[in-house]
């Protein structure tokens, strides 16, 4: 079975670390700091195995160039359109790809959005997704080199997945988000409920990451294009069309 370790890096991102019981196999998810990554593998004693990254933006690479000098010659893996952005990338994903942890099965998902060559990672026998900066909880990243209709779209095939789907994201970003979701979506009761449960968990500075598809599909208005509530309150009517009037809306937050 796969383990999943968080570690909380810079000033709000989390680096994810995976752990194939049987082989000892490790991935690192997103090394944005070498250093939280390197102090984590110490003290648990172990080896890195291979990087997987997300997407190219900085808060998810930094850490690339220090593990490979301390893990020489371990693969980098990212997007096959990122080639030459990526620092020590060496293999080169697409759509519907496989990455192994051991024998623990990625599903390599391409979601371009916020990034272009923004890739998901989905482990289908324990359920876990690093999305890097696509879904957050009660929130999605910010578009930045592509158009509404692809985010939209990479967003619906995220929610496609079991809602039982534990959601890694790169990002502890969920209290903010829940401010701006209850301005959309006020009467939801489980959204006003969560509110309670993460300003709780945030005064002890305690993580709401991962969080659960199966809820995210019922709270989260970046996935709720379809929902009628969210529709009538935005004066929306079609799916890519209540999508961007809910990310200007919370640009302008
Ligand atoms: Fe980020």
């Amino acid at each position: 079975m796969m383990q999943v370790y968080r570690l909380a890096a810079l000033s709000d991102n989390y680096i994810f670390i995976l752990v194939d019981e049987a082989s000892r196999s490790v991935a690192v998810v997103d090394a944005g700091d070498a250093v939280v990554v390197l102090n984590f593998l110490k003290d648990q004693n172990l080896s890195l195995s291979m990087i997987l990254n997300t997407h190219y933006d900085g808060d998810h690479v930094a850490g690339n160039r220090r593990l490979l000098q301390a893990f020489p010659g371990i693969p980098v893996y990212g997007n096959a359109i990122d080639r030459g952005r990526i620092p020590g990338q060496t293999v080169f994903l697409n759509d519907g790809d496989r990455v192994q942890v051991g024998d623990s099965v990625g599903r390599v998902l391409a979601v371009p959005g916020h990034r272009h060559g923004h890739l998901a990672y989905y482990f289908e026998a324990s359920a876990d997704l690093f999305c890097g900066d696509v879904i957050f909880s009660a929130g999605s990243g910010r578009i930045k080199d592509c158009t509404p209709e692809q985010m939209q779209q990479s967003l619906a095939k995220l929610r496609s997945l079991p809602d039982a789907t534990k959601i890694w994201c790169a990002h502890e970003y969920t209290l903010d988000n829940l401010r701006f979701a209850l301005t959309i979506d006020p009467d939801n009761l489980e959204l006003q409920s969560r509110m309670l449960e993460v300003k709780e968990l945030r005064s002890r500075s305690q993580p709401t990451i991962p969080t659960i598809m199966g809820f995210e599909k019922r709270t989260n208005p970046f996935l709720r294009w379809d929902a009628e509530a969210i529709r009538s309150r935005l004066g929306t009517t079609g799916d890519v069309e209540t999508y961007t009037e809910v990310r200007s809306r919370k640009n302008q937050f």
